[in-house]
């Protein structure tokens, strides 16, 4: 998808991103039935942010998981939408804008590719969920399902200490955004074995049903906590 907007006004790009992309922000969400923003990492002029042998670029990858985890939560009756859906690099400034002017409860998922290095092959590998250090408890919850969910799709998580679930960083996409919102790591483009699984089309399937399973998985447990987002 391609979004044409003129380039010299602020609140005239944001209100036509959003009524090209988000038709149903007017639809008065609550927490039951919030709008997942699917936000995929960098953009095409990102330099660096690749597999040392060139075949994953993480803005391109992320983008195609992206694509599929909306989809498939838009196929099981849920509101989801890209939140970058540019190809170009949209500043962090202008994601979070754009994820703070939704209307109602919205919850953020940014998903990209993990790296070791700058460039060589490394030994580091597996899966992992950060949330900011100003998290709300939706957040945490949302992380913690999401490495449940990927270690039940037989992923290795990684995790800061055993029976943490998710990793605390000052992430901008997490801290300065509204919504609950969680950054996933999903594997090491880096790693030979992780970057086989990466490119290939069960890799691609398995990680974006972990984030599909996850969120279907939070409403259920939400609804019957009745937690606020
Ligand atoms: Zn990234």
């Amino acid at each position: 998808m391609c979004t044409v907007v003129p380039r010299n006004d602020r609140f005239t790009n944001l209100y036509l991103f959003f009524t090209m992309n988000y038709p149903h922000k007017q639809s008065g969400r609550s927490k039951e039935r919030p709008y997942y923003l699917i936000d995929n990492g960098h953009g095409v002029e990102t330099p660096g942010k690749r597999s040392p042998d060139g075949r994953l670029l993480e803005w391109e990858w992320t983008r195609r998981v992206a694509r599929r985890v909306a989809e498939g939560l838009r196929a099981k009756g849920l509101d989801a939408g890209l939140l970058v859906p540019e190809d170009r690099d949209v500043p962090l400034r202008e994601r979070t804008a754009r994820a703070n002017a939704m209307e109602g409860a919205c919850m953020l998922i940014s998903i990209h590719a993990n790296a070791a290095g700058r460039g060589e092959w490394r030994q580091a590998r597996g899966w992992s969920a950060f949330v900011a250090p100003n998290a709300s408890a939706d957040s945490k919850r949302m992380a913690s399902l999401l490495a449940k969910e990927a270690e039940r799709l037989g992923l290795t998580v990684r995790r800061p200490m055993p029976g943490q679930d998710f990793w605390v960083q000052n992430l901008a996409i997490c801290r300065d955004t509204r919504c609950p919102a969680v950054l996933t790591e999903n594997l090491f483009m880096d790693n030979k074995d992780d970057l086989a699984f990466m490119l290939s089309e069960a890799g691609i399937e398995t990680i974006a049903n972990l984030h599909i399973n996850a969120i279907v998985r939070s409403l259920q447990v939400w609804s019957f906590l009745g937690t606020t987002t």
